[in-house]
């Protein structure tokens, strides 16, 4: 009667000391850190934003929200007519109604981005498209934010 078997030793500060010290292990980096899969990316800026973004993700940043992509280690609007860029799942890059995959035209001077089907030659009125323009037009204006 003097001992419940049910009632154990509190262990769940270790999990969160664990999670603790990673954040201040990411707070110790200065704020010109660099990956080391970024470290022979030729542009600074963009090695250090990929790094930031990366780091961004694991904090719940939306992955088709990110102005860098970490596949092709580019900004988004260099990179973006890739196939990979196609999510057919999100809509993203995705013509529902013809199925095929948007072409995205990008103007570097403008800074302007254009999104329109091949094959009805329509602009999806998406929340997946709205996403894709604001992502590629941010991706050309961090790009040239020197
Ligand atoms: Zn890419
Ligand atoms: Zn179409």
């Amino acid at each position: 009667m003097d001992t419940n078997p049910g009632f154990a030793p509190a262990t769940t500060a270790e999990p969160t000391s664990l999670r603790r010290n990673r954040r201040d292990r990411l707070a110790l980096r200065p704020a010109d850190f660099v990956e080391p899969r970024y470290a022979d990316v030729v542009d600074q800026h963009l090695a250090r934003t990929l790094t930031a973004e990366d780091r961004s993700e694991e904090d719940g940043l939306d992955p088709l929200e990110r102005v860098t992509c970490r596949t092709h280690r580019r900004w988004l609007h260099d990179c973006v007519a890739s196939p990979l860029h196609v999510v057919i799942i999100t809509g993203t890059r995705w013509c529902r109604a013809c199925e095929c995959a948007l072409n995205v035209a990008i103007d570097q001077l403008a800074g302007d981005v254009s999104v329109r089907c091949p094959s009805c030659g329509d602009t999806p009125a998406t929340r997946a498209t709205r996403q894709l323009v604001r992502a590629c037009r941010a991706s050309l204006a961090a790009a040239h934010d020197h």
